[in-house]
């Protein structure tokens, strides 16, 4: 599968947390990030993210364009709700082309932790 990370500055280290948690469930898919997130993954767990611009320089943006073309499977966003963004505009074209092409979006580490448990009983039944 091909699984995007987002995650907003206070959010970071909750990402790298649940990142290291899950780590044996992401090895084997294709894993890609906006700049900074997708740097501080593969600085802290090791494995290869295919790294986009940062979110606020069009990172997020590049993201919808591969959902738009159905190339991407799922994307765990961690949103900052409490804070307000400069790209605030990308973040919510974001969420909607993930509802228009219907592919799943985790934007709080609740929804990850489901989505991540049910890849890993898939992984497990194959
Ligand atoms: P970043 O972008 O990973 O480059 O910090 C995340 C965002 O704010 O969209």
């Amino acid at each position: 599968m091909k699984i995007a990370f987002i995650a907003h500055d206070k959010k970071k280290d909750d990402m790298i947390e649940f990142v290291k948690r899950y780590k044996e469930v992401f090895e084997g898919h294709e894993l890609f990030g906006t700049g900074t997130t997708g740097g501080l993954i593969t600085e802290i767990t090791g494995l290869q993210v295919h790294r986009f611009l940062s979110g606020p320089l069009g990172g997020d943006q590049q993201i919808g364009a591969k959902v738009a073309q159905g190339e991407m499977d799922f994307i765990i966003f961690l949103r900052d709700p409490l804070t307000s963004q400069p790209h605030e505009p990308d973040v919510n074209a974001l969420l909607r082309i993930c509802d228009v092409h219907c592919v799943p979006l985790a934007t709080n580490i609740g929804s990850a932790e489901v989505f991540v448990k049910a890849l890993k009983s898939y992984q497990n039944l194959k």
